[in-house]
């Protein structure tokens, strides 16, 4: 990215330096790394809760209420918040993102027989939710940019591979029916959803977003999350919110909503004794423990993102002065959380990655590579998949840095 890029996306003007030889890359990721951290000895984990006091009182109040199970206040409360950060209108508080993804297009109808589009650049979850269904994920490659799905890749890649059968889109391959196309925003950084939802129209497929980096992030002033029918959160141990481990499901569409919430929690009847279930559902719910948790980290949010993003400035200004890797910034229309502060090595630099990454965690910096492109792990060799040249390229040129609000003081 280029220095005005930075300048523009960050609202920082960098400090203007010679550039130097580009023959010590490792030395120079760790100085920038180091000028924005400070010399403490660390270790500085990759992304840190930050638990306090509110935490503490919620998760005592829910404790001694009793309430601690699915049934509570803490969880209406939590999805009323998340609600209003989200700006959706029905919220379902899953045990897991994992949970939330499978829920959300178990609803939409996914199931054996059909393909769902899915990143190859992603966490494995977003392609084991459309297993769980029994459907088949189809990789589609990753933008240079946003570092999300390519809107025009995955235009190309369907012109080519999909086709048009009596109003039902079918992978031209396999016969089978292309059921939804997931959307990820990578490290926070919200897609091209505009373009995106353009391509998934013309083909009259449903988008789904896995927003689970993307709790606060917005696109063209919209909050991640509520850009598609449907949507997925994660609340685990590392994200910007956490519940200990827990996720949502987000619907603008109240029959959709309804249905998620009657798959979730069993499937169960409402009747005042009588235990029947009309279907296999699944125990999905998140228990009251761990929405109180939330519930007070989600009243936080505003804070964690302003420090997240000041946090993510000064390394977009340190990372200017470093020829061979570039941070990467927000796209254009997008505020970004900044879950995970993301540079990216220049092709020529590519080489030199691991010796960046084991400089960093030599120096206490717990820096690490971005996931092993989906289609290339054992259980996904044979899926189907579109050109991914851009995503095989991007996951050796990727390192994510310590992100953690807690790096970032409050009055700084
Ligand atoms: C964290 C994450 C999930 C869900 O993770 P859980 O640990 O099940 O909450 C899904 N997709 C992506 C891209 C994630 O980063």
């Amino acid at each position: 990215m280029s220095m005005a890029v930075v300048e523009e996306q960050t609202g920082l003007a960098a400090a203007s330096q010679p550039s130097r030889q580009d023959s010590d890359l490792p030395a120079r990721v760790v100085e920038a790394v180091r000028a924005v951290l400070g010399d403490a000895e660390g270790p500085f984990p990759l992304h840190e809760p930050e638990i306090g006091p509110l935490e503490t009182e919620y998760v005592n109040d829910c404790v001694t209420s009793g309430w601690v199970s699915t049934v509570g206040p803490y969880v209406d409360r939590l999805e009323d918040a998340l609600g209003e950060a989200c700006a959706v209108p029905h919220v379902f508080a899953t045990s897991s993102g994992t949970a939330a993804l499978h829920l959300a297009l178990a609803a939409l109808g996914v199931g054996e027989g059909d393909e769902v589009i899915v990143p190859a650049l992603s966490f494995v979850a977003t392609a084991n939710a459309v297993t769980y269904t029994g459907a088949v994920p189809h990789f589609a490659d990753a933008d240079e940019w946003t570092l999300g799905l390519d809107p025009r890749a995955l235009r190309r890649h369907m012109d080519e591979a999909c086709v048009m059968e009596a109003g039902v889109c079918r992978a031209k391959a396999s016969g089978r029916r292309i059921a939804a196309i997931v959307v990820m925003h990578a490290f926070g950084h919200p897609a091209e959803m505009d373009a995106l939802q353009e391509v998934a129209d013309h083909w009259g497929v449903p988008l789904v977003e896995d927003a689970a980096e993307a709790l606060g992030s917005s696109y063209e002033g919209r909050p991640a999350g509520s850009l598609s029918r449907i949507a997925a959160l994660s609340f685990n141990g590392n994200k910007i919110a956490t519940a200990g481990g827990g996720g949502a499901v987000l619907t603008t569409d109240a029959d959709l909503a309804a249905r998620v919430r009657h798959l979730g929690s069993t499937a169960k009847l409402a009747h005042k004794w009588e235990y029947v279930h009309d279907e296999a559902g699944f125990n999905y719910r998140m228990p009251s423990l761990n929405a109180a948790l939330l519930l007070a980290q989600v009243e936080r949010l505003p804070d964690f993102i302003s420090r997240k993003r000041k946090l993510a400035a000064r390394y977009a200004a340190t990372f200017c002065s470093v020829p061979g890797a570039d941070f990467m910034g927000q796209p254009p229309g997008a505020r970004s959380n900044y879950w995970l502060n993301t540079i990216r090595l220049n092709v020529a630099s590519i080489e030199e990655r691991d010796g960046v990454l084991a400089a960093l965690i030599d120096d206490g910096i717990l820096a690490r590579p971005v996931w092993e492109p989906l289609h290339r792990l054992p259980m996904y060799t044979t899926c189907p998949t579109g050109d991914l040249s851009v995503s095989e390229r991007l996951a050796c040129q990727l390192i994510n840095l310590p992100s953690s609000a807690k790096l970032q003081r409050v009055d700084t």
